[in-house]
This record gives C-alpha cells, sequence and structure tokens, in this order.
C-alpha cells in the first residue's frame, strides 16, 4: 500500500490515520500529505496515534 499522492510505502500507523481521519475514498495517504489534507501539524497525528495506542486501539503500534 503506498500513498495516493506522494507514493511513499505506508506504515501501519499511517494506515490507522487514514481509517481514523481520511475517508478512504480517495486512497490512503502518508502522514504528510495527510496532515497537508487536514491542515494539522504532523506532530499532531503522532500525538494522535500516541493517544489511540494509549487508549488501546488495534490500528497503531509502536515504533511501526
Ligand atoms: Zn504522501
Amino acid at each position: 500500500m503506498t500513498c495516493a499522492h506522494c507514493g511513499k510505502p505506508l506504515t501501519y500507523n499511517e494506515l490507522g490515520l487514514n481509517k481514523k481521519y481520511n475517508g478512504a475514498k480517495d486512497g490512503a495517504l502518508c502522514l504528510g500529505c495527510l496532515a497537508q489534507k487536514l491542515d494539522v501539524p504532523q506532530e499532531r497525528l503522532l500525538e494522535k496515534i500516541a493517544e489511540f495506542l494509549r487508549a488501546g486501539c488495534l490500528l497503531f503500534v509502536e515504533n511501526s
């Protein structure tokens, strides 16, 4: 699976973020492209991954 925008290979956590924040109708996006689309800093998305991890969300893993 690669980013629909820039073609970068996607990590497991990036796919998880797409399930949470991107309707996936346009294809999955990498962290950088998803941050641009959502107009938030990449750091914010990384924080969200950490939050979902702490909540036990199975869409994310440590050190993906
Ligand atoms: Zn991308």
